[in-house]
């Protein structure tokens, strides 16, 4: 069953076929402004970045207090497809 990331709209299955577990995490920037090229394939405008705010990353880091592995960040939170 696939996994979509309510952060940033991608899909992944989050068991690969070999059995082994995907973690996600988001990319830590948007494309607010995607780049306009000139007809020679050269920039007339760059893209526009912008960092994203929720940012999902299912890597597992130490909580300090308890010191069991948890979920680097929630983000958003993700939907079974
Ligand atoms: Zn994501």
């Amino acid at each position: 069953m696939a996994n979509k990331c309510n952060s940033c709209g991608g899909t992944y299955e989050p068991v690969q076929r070999d059995g082994s577990r995907y973690s996600h995490a988001c990319s830590p920037e948007i494309i607010e402004t995607p780049a306009v090229f000139k007809a020679d394939g050269s920039i007339k405008t760059p893209e526009v970045r912008v960092p994203r705010g929720y940012i999902r990353n299912e890597n597992l880091t130490i909580d300090p207090q308890t010191r069991e592995p948890v979920m680097v960040s929630e983000g958003l939170g993700v939907t079974e497809l």
